[in-house]
């Protein structure tokens, strides 16, 4: 069964935020959990339906939460 990694799984990695990535144009930003704003019960694809991210580079609000897999935001495209 798989189920989403929730904020407290990231945080419990060392994860200091989420990555959002726009699904228009795959820019994508670094969020940390204390700008984010939610519980840590909250899952990590469900942030972007709580917080209405709009992406930097277009505008747009299609945008989707993912852990940061890396740990490194340097090597986001862009
Ligand atoms: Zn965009």
């Amino acid at each position: 069964m798989i189920r989403a990694p929730t904020i407290a799984d990231l945080r419990a990695r060392g994860h200091t935020g989420a990555r959002i990535v726009c699904l228009a144009c795959h820019d994508s930003q670094i969020v940390a959990w204390d700008d984010i704003g939610l519980s840590d019960a909250t899952p990590v694809p469900d942030i972007a339906l709580h917080r209405g991210f709009a992406c930097r580079a277009c505008g747009s609000r299609d945008v989707a939460a993912a852990p940061i897999w890396s740990g490194k935001p340097s090597d986001a495209p862009g």
